[in-house]
């Protein structure tokens, strides 16, 4: 992150405005490959000096103030640069994510689907892999027959 601020003496404090260069990292929130762009975030936020008569009393809404002759910037900053990103990110806006099936990238391959048997086939694919491994014994039943 990097910071381009103002700093200004008002009556009641001091006014910080400026932008937070954001360089950003993460990862696709559909397909979970990594993502990095850069953003630029508005900041303005009043310390007031905390002896200031003009210091708000409301207290629905947070309140910074100078403390000891300094100003803690990090909570502006959480506040801005937190609101500013995206809930959910992801590498762009038609991501086809993952399947839901086998975890693969979708993105990479536009076609790929499962075959979603009937379920009153299973019966019958039992059948076919029973068979199967029924041929295999047979044929190294055999083999062992040719061998003696
Ligand atoms: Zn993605
Ligand atoms: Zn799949």
């Amino acid at each position: 992150m990097e910071l381009d601020l103002r700093f200004e003496s008002v009556h009641e404090g001091i006014l910080v405005s400026g932008t937070a260069h954001l360089e950003v990292t993460g990862e696709c929130g559909r397909c979970l490959e990594p993502l990095h762009f850069e953003r630029d975030v508005d900041l303005q936020e009043l310390f007031f000096y905390s002896d200031s008569e003009s210091l708000p009393v409301e207290d629905d809404e947070e309140q910074y103030t100078v403390e000891d002759d300094a100003i803690d910037l990090e909570p502006v900053l959480r506040d801005a640069v937190v609101t500013s990103l995206p809930f959910q990110p992801v590498c762009r806006e038609d991501c086809k994510g993952l399947c839901s099936e086998c975890g693969e990238q979708l993105n990479d391959d536009p076609d790929h689907h499962h075959e979603v048997l009937d379920p009153r086939w299973s019966a019958l694919a039992g059948l076919t892999g029973t068979a199967a491994e029924n041929d295999a014994a047979n044929k190294s039943e055999s083999d062992e027959r040719e061998e003696s």
